[in-house]
């Protein structure tokens, strides 16, 4: 089963991949949490210019792409509920996602945090 859920998701694993890889030649470093590859795109806390991007941390597939690594574990739960629906929906996330975000601003809604697929996974969120 473990197998198929990681086949499924694969086409957007790569293309977690794909984005990160020259990041490597840059200081990002990777580690193996739960059967996800977290990538932290810097060592330094303060991160720099990473907080000049549009997220904090984004998930493709088994592969979560995240500023630091402490914004890898402030955010695991959160992100790791983003492997799990691309474990059910496969490829066809990639598509979904944007098309949720989509109708929710053809409803009047905010696009990133009333996609269902964000709630979902703010749901997930254990806050102490
Ligand atoms: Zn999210």
């Amino acid at each position: 089963m473990r197998c198929l859920r990681y086949g499924w998701a694969a086409p957007c694993t790569a293309v977690g991949i794909c984005l990160a890889s020259p990041a490597f030649l840059f200081g990002a470093r990777m580690r193996a949490v739960d059967g996800v590859a977290e990538i932290a795109l810097s060592a330094r806390a303060e991160a720099g210019w990473l907080r000049k991007l549009p997220f904090v941390a984004i998930t493709f597939g088994h592969v979560v792409i995240g500023a630091t690594r402490a914004d890898l574990e402030r955010l695991r739960l959160h992100e790791h509920e983003h492997v799990r629906q691309y474990e059910r929906w496969g490829a066809p996330f990639l598509l979904a996602y944007p098309l949720e975000s989509l109708w929710q601003m053809l409803r009047g809604r905010r696009a990133y945090l009333d996609n269902r697929f964000e709630v979902q996974a703010r749901a997930k969120e254990v806050h102490l």
